[in-house]
């Protein structure tokens, strides 16, 4: 029959994909459904990743570009703001070439479009038509969590989704959250020129983060001028361009702006899936998932965000290989939380992995803490860089996790990350030869000071008589 498939995925973001390109080049009918041909590539190609980063890149060029007055070159000139948003574009139209409909299904995938709705346990609607399949995978995303404050009606409100739209630069960029996305908007806007003030309602912001790191960050983008109001509440919106917030001695204050961006957290928008249909069963917000990423309904699978544990384009992935495996190999995966790698990508970047040092209190473990600060790294001294550490956190030769803040700390840690996921011993570094003078020598050498603080009075006799 025509509308029978052997797989169904609905939401052709980076999980969906992932799941449909496997499956298509193994020979499988697949069905891929998303709500328009421009939602292909989900939130990481459309509202996420891509156009951030494409923003955070020309950005930092724009504030490089201004600290080469430190070598006697004057820059002059404004910020064409078109011209990055048409670079913001760019980028997605290079990406979109092999991520469209058109694309897919001259690979031999169906490719249908319109909001998908369970009609049963195996039977999928979309604009009246139903579809059938064996297994079927939920890959729907989240959405934006709204800000619902007294007054907001009258106000313009920009989040992920049409933030990389806006018209020209704000002048003064007013943003509600500290998590990161919104740090990473704050940042690139203040390199563009932007006067931004970040709202939290917290102490510190990147609340996921080590602390340690986290307060350098907050000193570094203060220092760039950044207004930070921590542990201020909303109250509401006084007018269209400006916001009632409150300290935590419950005094008030009035914050103006001309843009206003919402960054709150995401949530899943589950209403018009019909869930119940199929059997699947919810557990408060969020649908009940095992650790095989399997609905109460077994042959409905979760991917990516909606699977509610890390929002993250490499975790959608990892689920992605996961379901792949447990569909052909009898040598069964599971999702585990705790070692899911991470970056922010400020200026220093932020990169965390493996498990953080709340996580090793809380479960008992013994640690040791080592740390770096770069301040013996040469290529951190050639190079200026803005404060930055490391902090790995190790027991008997083996690395549990750790955290880095630094300039590109996402490509320095990828090491780090093969010796914990691959649960080497740490010799393994400590014996590779680190072309001088790279910043990736910074891991050697916090790993350097481990062993060194292992030679204890009787290994150094031993050494002296082998010596002699
Ligand atoms: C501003 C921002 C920056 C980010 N930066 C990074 C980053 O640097 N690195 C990183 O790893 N992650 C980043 N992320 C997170 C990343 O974008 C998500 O984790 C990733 O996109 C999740 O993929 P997904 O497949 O779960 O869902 P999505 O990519 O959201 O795809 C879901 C798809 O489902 C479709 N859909 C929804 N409902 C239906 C329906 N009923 N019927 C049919 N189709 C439907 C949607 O249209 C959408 O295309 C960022 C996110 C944001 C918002």
């Amino acid at each position: 029959m025509k509308n029978k498939f052997d797989i169904i995925i609905i939401g052709a973001g980076a999980g969906g994909l992932n799941i449909a390109g496997f499956m298509n080049s193994a020979g499988f009918n697949v069905l891929l459904i998303d709500k328009t041909d421009k939602n292909i590539g989900g939130d990481c190609l459309n509202f996420g990743c891509v156009p951030s980063k494409a923003l955070i890149h020309s950005a930092r060029s724009i504030y490089q570009a201004k600290q080469i007055t430190d070598f006697g070159l004057e820059i002059n000139g404004q910020v064409n703001f078109s011209k990055i948003k048409q670079y913001i574009k760019d980028k997605q139209d290079a990406i979109r070439v092999h991520e469209n409909a058109d694309y897919f299904s001259k690979k031999g995938m169906t490719v249908v479009f319109g909001e998908a709705s369970f009609v049963s346990k195996d039977e999928v609607a979309v604009k009246g038509v139903i579809y059938s399949a064996k297994k079927i995978i939920l890959a729907t995303g989240l959405s934006p969590r709204k800000l619902d404050l007294p007054g907001i009606d009258k106000v313009k409100v920009y989040n992920n989704e049409n933030i990389f739209d806006i018209e020209k630069l704000p002048s003064e960029l007013l943003i509600i959250g500290g998590g990161p996305i919104g740090i990473e908007i704050a940042q690139a806007f203040n390199y563009l020129g932007s006067r931004v003030s970040i709202v939290q309602n917290t102490d510190l912001f990147l609340n996921k983060e080590d602390k340690d790191i986290s307060s350098i960050l907050l000193k570094q983008l203060k220092k760039e001028g950044i207004n930070f109001y921590c542990n201020y509440k909303t109250e509401s919106f006084f007018s269209e361009k400006e916001i009632v917030v409150t300290n935590k001695d419950g005094q008030k204050e009035k914050v103006g702006f001309d843009t206003l961006f919402v960054a709150i957290g995401r949530e899943a928008k589950l209403d018009s899936l019909n869930l119940e249909n199929a059997g699947i069963e919810m557990d408060g917000h969020r649908i009940k998932v095992d650790k095989y990423l399997r609905t109460t309904n077994k042959n409905i699978l979760l991917v990516g965000d909606i699977a509610g544990n890390y929002q993250f384009t490499h975790a959608a992935e990892l689920h992605s290989s996961i379901i792949l495996n447990n569909f052909f190999s009898p040598f069964k995966k599971s999702f585990s939380f705790g070692e899911m790698p991470w970056v922010t990508y400020t200026y220093p970047e932020i990169a965390t992995f493996g498990f953080g040092e709340d996580y090793l209190k809380t479960n008992n473990l013994k640690y040791e803490v080592l740390s770096n600060d770069f301040s013996h790294n040469d290529r951190a001294i050639v190079d200026n860089y803005p404060p930055s550490l490391v902090k790995l956190f190790v027991h008997k030769g083996k690395l549990f996790g750790g955290t880095m803040i630094a300039p590109n700390a996402g490509e320095l840690i990828q090491e780090l990350i093969l010796v914990t996921q691959q649960k080497l011993n740490l010799k393994k570094l400590f014996n590779k030869t680190y072309p001088y003078p790279t910043a990736t020598r910074i891991n050697r050498e916090t790993i350097s000071t481990y062993f060194s603080s292992k030679l204890t009075a009787g290994n150094k006799k031993i050494l002296r008589r082998l010596f002699h």
